[in-house]
């Protein structure tokens, strides 16, 4: 591979722009007219303009994605995360035009993208899937029925959601209703598909999800799992790698079922299995067929370079080590920095960075695509950055972590650091022992905290 466009932006865009260049490889940037003096578009050997600020003239615009890679003669396309990441629809096209599509192949991509019938492949492939409908329902009266069988509380689910969005929890058959049709409403807004699936909610579970890897002969690993549990609003704020609290046995049988899962659906490249986790009960949620944006967590303590990973399996090269030589190392943990207040109900805030000092030293990474005196443009994601830290110890990455926040600094519109200093230095976060109900029922004391 010579040659590799980044159908992305932002701080994913940049990630694997260096990827490429360590790699000798050539990058062609696309970007909407909103996004002019990015840094991925200064970091890429060449940069096409590809629509409007808005996505779908741009991010989304398959035609003069693909016009671009064509032009620039590019042999693949990496898609990061988001946008065209999980759109088949795409993959397939890359085909056609005789460009690698880097991720699983389209028809993958059709299976585990749509999370009703992911969950009717994974029945199949027998993993533990939330008790709920069998695929998709049909109507609100169909869902009445389901609901009834699996128990309320119940959690009604869009079929193709993504960030948290398109998903409502009912409490009652006197709430059902109303529920389904709001979840339904965003759904058709927000992805344009509004197919709704019902699962039984379960109360405050841990979210543990499994990095996978695998190549086009059959050959899946796993690099272990994440504990992405600090949740505002079913979107990951902090995320941290290996889980605090987790056994060797019920890592063993995790890692297991999501390469079995994998394997099931002749996965090929990097991908995500989700799972909640009660007691030691674990149900898969969905897959990600895609890079995820927690991944830096995972590389820390294995070693690994996922991007890297991801380039050479699209190439056809095998899988370079097996399950016995992953070695877990350490302990890593992520503070997902977002352009947003917090104290106004977490308002995407856009504008110009003033100042910036990045804090250095052993064991710290910084994912980012700002730099002084950039404008955030209001059009996109509010996720500006990642901060990542390495160290021995759990309790020595808190402590890097805190640290690190400290004397960071980024002046010039609101975010979220002092939200996540206060998560960090939480006594639940300090023993590992939160859930998905962490943030919102410490809220309150949450936003007080001051760094
Ligand atoms: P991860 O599972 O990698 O943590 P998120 O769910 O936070 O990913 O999503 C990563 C990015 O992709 C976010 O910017 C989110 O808004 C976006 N995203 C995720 N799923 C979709 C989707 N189905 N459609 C559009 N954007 C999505
Ligand atoms: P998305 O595609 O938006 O990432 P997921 O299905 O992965 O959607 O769910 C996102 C989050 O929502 C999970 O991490 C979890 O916190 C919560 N969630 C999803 N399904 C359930 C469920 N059945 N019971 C309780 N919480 C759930
Ligand atoms: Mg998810």
């Amino acid at each position: 591979m010579q040659k590799i466009l980044v159908a992305n932006r932002g701080e994913i865009a940049v990630r694997i722009i260096r990827a490429c260049m360590q790699e000798g490889i050539e990058t062609v940037a696309v970007y909407s007219t909103a996004d002019k003096d990015a840094l991925h578009v200064q970091l890429a050997d060449d940069a096409v303009c590809i629509g409007g600020p808005n996505s779908t003239d741009s991010y989304l615009n398959m035609k003069n994605i693909l016009t671009a890679a064509v032009s620039t003669g590019a042999d693949a396309i990496h898609p990061g995360f988001g946008f065209l990441s999980e759109n088949a629809k795409f993959a397939r096209l890359c085909e056609e035009f005789g460009i690698v599509f880097i991720g699983p192949n389209a028809d993958v991509i059709d299976k585990m993208g749509n999370k009703s019938k992911a969950r009717e492949m994974m029945v199949k492939a027998k993993v533990p899937v939330v008790p709920g409908s069998d695929g998709a329902v049909e109507s609100v009266y169909a869902g009445i029925i389901v609901a009834k069988e699996v128990g309320y509380p119940v959690l009604i689910k869009a079929s193709a959601g993504g960030g948290g969005r398109g998903m409502r929890v009912a409490e009652s058959e006197d709430e059902f209703k109303k529920a389904f049709e709001m979840a339904q409403l965003e759904a058709k807004n927000a992805f344009g598909d509004d197919t709704m699936y019902i699962e039984r909610f379960v109360k405050d579970p841990k979210h543990i999800e499994f990095q996978i890897l695998a190549d086009k002969y059959g050959n899946v690993i796993h690099l272990g799992e994440r504990d992405c549990s600090v949740q505002r609003r079913n979107q990951k704020v902090v995320e941290e790698a290996p889980c605090g609290i987790i056994s060797k046995d019920l890592r063993d049988k995790m890692g297991e079922a999501a390469v079995n899962a994998a394997k099931f659906v002749g996965y090929e490249n990097a991908g995500t299995i989700e799972f909640l986790l009660s007691g030691e009960e674990f149900f898969f949620i969905e897959m990600n067929t895609r890079i995820q944006v927690e991944h830096p967590v995972t590389e820390m303590i294995t070693g690994i370079d996922i991007v890297k990973e991801q380039i050479k399996i699209a190439s056809g090269k095998k899988l370079s080590i097996s399950q016995e030589e992953v070695k877990f190392n350490g302990h890593s943990i992520e503070c997902r920095i977002n352009a947003e207040n917090p104290k106004l109900n977490f308002r995407p805030n856009a504008g110009e960075i003033k100042l910036l000092h990045i804090p250095g030293g052993f064991g710290l990474r910084f994912d980012s695509a700002i730099y002084q005196g950039y404008k955030i443009p209001p059009f996109y994601d509010s996720m500006i950055g990642k901060l990542i830290v390495h160290a021995e110890t759990r309790e020595a990455a808190i402590k890097k972590m805190r640290v690190a926040i400290e004397e960071i600094i980024i002046e010039g519109v609101e975010h979220n650091l002092a939200f996540c200093y206060a998560i960090i230095n939480s006594d639940e976060f300090a023993k590992g022992v939160f859930n998905t109900g962490f943030i919102p029922k410490h809220i309150d004391r949450l936003l007080e905290t001051k760094i």
